[in-house]
């Protein structure tokens, strides 16, 4: 190989590489995107089923004793929160840098009301 195609087949690997990794931070930042957009639907999906359950026990309240449903759904939330997403309403389904812990989010897990 001489010096000129040398040189050229470098050239042509550096160009390469470029593309490679801007297409690696492209397709990190497109799973980051959808890694959050799951949380966040995680999230609706659970606050959807306790309006659910809150509209089937009013139907029927007055035949029977509410169960504790509401820890269930407590479960669900801090098992997101553990998996480093944000459950409160301020960051709402983006994750948590570093598993940075969150008081609004631990209010909404462990706050007395619910
Ligand atoms: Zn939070």
């Amino acid at each position: 190989m001489d010096k000129k195609t040398l040189y050229d087949s470098f050239t042509q690997i550096e160009l390469d590489t470029d593309t490679t990794l801007h297409q690696i931070s492209k397709i990190k930042k497109e799973v980051e995107t959808l890694v959050e957009e799951n949380a966040t639907l995680r999230i609706e999906n659970q606050h959807l089923r306790d309006r659910l359950s809150d509209l089937e026990k009013l139907q029927r309240s007055d035949e029977e004793v509410v169960e504790p449903e509401m820890s269930k759904s407590r479960l669900n939330l801090e098992k997101l929160y553990e998996d480093g997403f944000h459950v409160c309403n301020v960051f709402y389904g983006s994750r948590r840098v570093n598993d940075e812990p969150c008081a609004f989010c631990l209010d909404v897990i462990y706050g007395e009301r619910r």
